[in-house]
């Protein structure tokens, strides 16, 4: 039994195969994005029926098959099955581990993503901050962990480090802030952000992941940073993230019925 191995990991994916397995998609510590056959694993007496669930944290022992591997047993750390009742914090969820399964590869180190992944769902699951920013923090450091960090320290067109009372800019095109009076004479296109969202955002970027989600801003500092950072994203990745899409039809809805974003 020389081919058993045993990585810590989270559940990405699960998708059902035939009448009883699943084959699932795991982001793990030691091998990156791997994904294995669950065998029986929609049967009720099955080992795996809990285990085998987006979301679940823990050690997964598995056999290196042939052509894929083969899961043999796992121990759950967390399962978060309680976020099964969050609407809509269920769909941001889903859409982090979508975005976590757009960057994973296969035979990397993914403590950090799996890291990243872990306090971003216990901070969803803690009703002390709000849904959006959550998705706000842990998009600008995903980008970051995987290379994309936009030019937030300093002005992308004369270097100038972010100060003053003046609304400084962010451009799409150009991966960063604008100082106003770069922004005075470009002709690309460029959003308004403060200074406190600015910094809010050097902080995102370089906090230990452990502080990540111990702040909260403003509705005005939010709605700067989604208007940077939504976008960032969109335009930094070329896959349409099929939870985001549920997420954005619930909150325009929600627009609708109440006025106001939820
Ligand atoms: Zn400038």
């Amino acid at each position: 039994m020389s081919d058993l191995i045993t990585v810590q990991g989270v559940v990405l994916s699960a998708m059902p195969i035939g009448e009883y397995d699943k084959r699932i998609v795991l982001l793990t510590r030691e091998r990156g994005k791997i994904s294995a056959f669950a065998k029986g694993a929609r049967r009720m007496n099955s080992p795996f029926m809990a285990a085998a669930n987006p979301f679940v944290f823990g050690t997964f022992t598995l056999y290196e098959g042939r052509s894929s591997y083969n899961l043999n047993q796992v121990s759950v750390k967390r399962s978060f099955a309680e976020l099964a009742q969050k609407q809509p914090g269920i769909y941001y969820g889903y859409y982090f581990l979508e975005l976590a399964d757009y960057f994973g590869r296969e035979g990397t180190d993914g403590k950090d993503l799996m890291n990243l992944l872990y306090v971003t769902i216990l901070a969803l699951d803690s009703p002390s901050l709000g849904d959006r920013l959550v998705r706000c923090i842990y998009e600008l450091r995903i980008m970051t962990e995987e290379g994309m960090m936009p030019a937030i320290y300093a002005c992308t067109g004369c270097g100038r480090e972010p100060e003053g009372e003046a609304p400084w800019y962010f451009s799409q095109e150009d991966h960063g802030l604008l100082c106003p009076a770069c922004a005075r004479q470009t002709a690309v296109r460029h959003t308004p952000v403060g200074l406190p969202a600015i910094r809010t955002m050097q902080y995102i970027a370089a906090v230990p992941m452990n502080r990540l989600y111990t702040f909260t801003v403003t509705d005005e500092i939010l709605s700067e940073l989604e208007a940077v950072i939504h976008p960032y994203v969109k335009l930094g990745t070329d896959r349409k993230f099929k939870s985001l899409g549920i997420l954005e039809g619930m909150e325009s809805l929600l627009v609708d019925l109440t006025g106001k974003r939820g």
